[in-house]
């Protein structure tokens, strides 16, 4: 079960922009003992004015908010943590514009903000093991093109599932055999079970090292056994509902991002720690 996270909860531990600052120091400097500089044990003090702390003994400055995503924004932090307590508690995303009237910031300030919160939902390189479901699936452009050759207008996802485990999903340029089977080397352990239907991209996987199970979408008795994808399918009807119904319209470039944020919320719900402090704690940008 995952443990809530209230506003009331936000509301009395953020007060104000300070308790923001201070979280975010103490989660990144919290552990310093010594100063860095003077190497004396000292206590760091809040620099009246700035967003940085100073050793008590020789002024030695540290700068919390440095390689952060909030570095340098002109909005408050107290709007910054704001936003990522919306993502966290959001089901279906936040847009840029709902993030403009909430704070009550321009579009593009917002937009911004929006962009630097989902790069903290990228994927990790945790292997999948169990039984796995792969399968692709096709978001915008106008017409439904050929499984397989939509690309002129619709952008691929692959998606790899692990049974009550956790979900990856990369935005690909085609849903060619190569891309599929190049994914799925770099996601998942030799020698488990992979359950796909029967589309010719998926051929071959056994000569992989894999045990690969396959379904028939025309056959009645597809779900028998462990022979189904109702699981990553599940997770594409959920991720198109949200992307229609509060994104639009998503860009192609821009995808993996939405993708990423989705496939967090998914896997998340196996963890008891609230989304929203497992945000606060990822804030630092990775190089
Ligand atoms: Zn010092």
């Amino acid at each position: 079960m995952v443990e809530k996270f209230t506003i009331k909860d936000f509301n009395r531990m953020y007060p104000d922009d300070k308790a923001c600052l201070n979280e975010v120091f103490k989660n990144r400097y919290g552990h310093l003992k010594a100063c860095p500089q003077c190497k004396k044990e000292t206590k760091f003090y809040k620099v009246k004015g700035r967003k940085c702390y100073a050793c008590q003994y020789c002024g030695y400055q540290i700068s919390p908010l440095a390689d952060t995503i909030f570095h340098k924004s002109s909005t408050s932090l107290r709007n910054w943590f704001y936003s990522l307590y919306l993502f966290s508690v959001s089901k279906n995303g936040v847009s840029a514009k709902e993030l403009e009237r909430q704070l009550g910031v321009t579009y593009k300030c917002a937009w911004r903000i929006a962009k630097q919160i989902r790069l903290l939902f990228k994927q990790n390189k945790e292997l999948l093991s169990d039984i796995v479901e792969i399968d692709e699936t096709y978001i915008g452009g106008k017409h439904r093109g050929k499984r397989g050759r939509g690309s002129e207008n619709k952008t691929s996802i692959v998606g790899l599932a692990q049974r009550k485990g956790i979900i990856k999903a990369k935005v690909t340029k085609n849903t060619k055999s190569s891309t599929i089977k190049a994914i799925i080397k770099d996601n998942v352990e030799i020698g488990i079970d992979l359950v796909t239907d029967e589309y010719r991209s998926y051929n071959g996987l056994g000569k992989l090292g894999f045990k690969h199970f396959t379904i028939n979408h025309g056959e009645e008795k597809w779900v028998e056994g462990i022979a189904h994808v109702n699981t990553i399918e599940g997770f594409w009807s959920q991720l198109k509902r949200s992307i229609s119904g509060t994104y639009h319209c998503v860009s192609p470039k821009y995808l993996q991002h939405y993708v990423d944020e989705f496939v967090y919320r998914y896997n998340h719900r196996l963890s008891s720690f609230p989304i929203f402090q497992k945000l606060v704690l990822a804030v630092v940008k990775q190089a």
